[in-house]
């Protein structure tokens, strides 16, 4: 058996590995890279190994970093499974289609611009090719073993993170290996907490937060208080947010502090149709996560959901005090830049990221400082406040990490650290081995693993 880490190797996107037994292939996760534009370009290197005689994918959640290049690998020629919790397909459903619209819009503006190399510039894939890749969706349940092909059986764990997430326990050989994929916190607002770490040989662990710990939540304070000063002065709260997770973690935050009298009584919009959808998917699996019925219908109570583009134009003209979650999360696309562009200039307003904000992205120039950013070809001054939140990640930090590894029933053999920058990935790995007296190593992008027998590993 071997296992190829073809993606999220020294960087937190692009998750994609390769395993390899008796001659037959199956992926974990096929995600896309985002961020720097090195690694956007990666989402075009064919890859090295044929799609067509891969046999199966398994997927661990619906974040596009994890899934986003499963249209692509269809298109490519891959027609296997792709096997998922019933949750992360039900999210695909919407994140793969508006994946390959963005696409297919960001093709059609370089075509109108003459602003690619390429002519025609082409989309990475477009609508039909995303529809395809549903198509080849099979719903895996959380604990249920599946022989996914001759030889290899995995099953699912939930992995707390968002909604349908998962960590991949796979046996092949006589070895268990578990890639944690993207591992939520024990004390998230909204998911339980990750199921414990399964017995197993090696581990594949995401390393986004090795390198620190969460700030403590506090109630919301932080929040909070940016709202509350904002509204004083007269200003508009802007929540840039991923439409999955954050969206709804956000939301039901804003309720519980609009019910304990701690915000002032401005509208909280939600921009975003797909965060709307994806609100809606979350009430519909509410055996798997914390929110109540209650929570529920307070979180649709307390916002107005703007769909059209129209209401969406409107609501940007307004300039009442008001909180507004808009997508997408790193301010790389979708609606949250048109209100980024109206609302930056002002200094009364203010934007608040309460994610990861990858590098390369606006959302990470705008946390490091930067008072000029561009947006559709123009500059844009920042004189609003801009606040990064650290206490609402959907990450396990970094005594989170250790803790979950440290909670099976014995010590793996090997961990592997992944999905990080090289920094946290190292700095991880270093406290795994201290902490665990294990072996533990930062695998680099196309590195292959060979394990022969029970032990050895080359
Ligand atoms: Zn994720």
């Amino acid at each position: 058996m071997k296992i190829s880490f073809l993606g999220a190797a020294g960087t937190v996107t692009g998750s994609r590995y390769l395993l390899e037994h008796a001659g037959r292939r199956l992926l974990v996760d096929c995600g896309l890279f985002q961020g720097y534009k090195n690694l956007r370009l990666m989402n075009w290197e064919a890859p090295p190994f044929d799609p067509h005689k891969v046999d199966a994918v398994v997927l661990t959640h619906a974040h596009l970093d994890h899934s986003g290049a499963l249209p692509r690998l269809v298109k490519q020629g891959f027609h296997g499974p792709i096997h998922a919790t019933a949750a992360t397909q039900e999210l695909c459903e919407i994140m793969l289609p508006d994946s390959a619209r963005l696409q297919e819009e960001e093709a059609g503006y370089h075509n109108r611009h003459g602003s690619s190399r390429h002519k025609p510039a082409l989309p990475l894939y477009d609508e039909a090719d995303a529809r395809r890749a549903l198509e080849r969706f099979s719903t895996l349940r959380l604990g249920k073993p599946l022989e996914v092909v001759p030889g290899v059986e995995v099953r699912l764990h939930a992995a707390g993170h968002i909604l349908g997430a998962a960590s991949v326990e796979l046996r092949c050989e006589g070895r268990t290996i578990v890639f944690s994929g993207d591992l939520g916190r024990p004390d998230d607002l909204v998911m339980l907490p990750p199921e414990p770490l399964p017995d197993c040989d090696e581990v594949v662990l995401e390393s986004t937060y090795g390198d620190r710990e969460h700030e403590p939540l506090d109630g919301g304070r932080p929040l909070a208080e940016v709202i509350r000063r904002t509204v004083a002065r007269g200003g508009t709260v802007l929540l840039p947010a991923f439409a999955v997770g954050r969206a709804q973690s956000l939301l039901y935050l804003l309720m519980r502090l609009r019910s304990s009298g701690t915000i002032p009584e401005v509208p909280v919009y939600v921009n975003s149709p797909m965060a709307i959808d994806m609100t809606d998917i979350y009430l519909r699996h509410r055996t798997e996560h914390r929110l109540t019925a209650d929570d529920c219908a307070a979180m649709h109570r307390l916002a107005r959901m703007v769909r059209s583009a129209e209401e969406s134009r409107a609501l940007n003209a307004n300039r009442e005090p008001a909180v507004i979650i808009s997508a997408s999360g790193m301010a790389t696309g979708g609606r949250v830049l048109h209100h980024l562009k109206s609302l930056a200039p002002d200094a009364r307003n203010a934007i608040v990221f309460a994610g990861y904000q990858a590098g390369g992205t606006r959302g990470a120039r705008l946390v490091a400082g930067e008072r000029r950013i561009r947006i559709f070809g123009e500059d844009v001054a920042v004189n609003a406040e801009v606040v990064s939140l650290r206490g609402l990640s959907a990450h396990a930090d970094s005594d989170q990490l250790l803790g979950w590894l440290k909670g099976g029933p014995r010590a793996p053999r090997r961990v592997y650290l992944t999905h990080g920058e090289p920094g946290p990935a190292d700095q991880l790995r270093q406290r795994v081995t201290a902490e665990l007296g294990c072996e533990a190593l930062v695998p680099r992008l196309g590195q292959v693993v060979e394990f022969s027998g029970s032990g050895t590993v080359s």
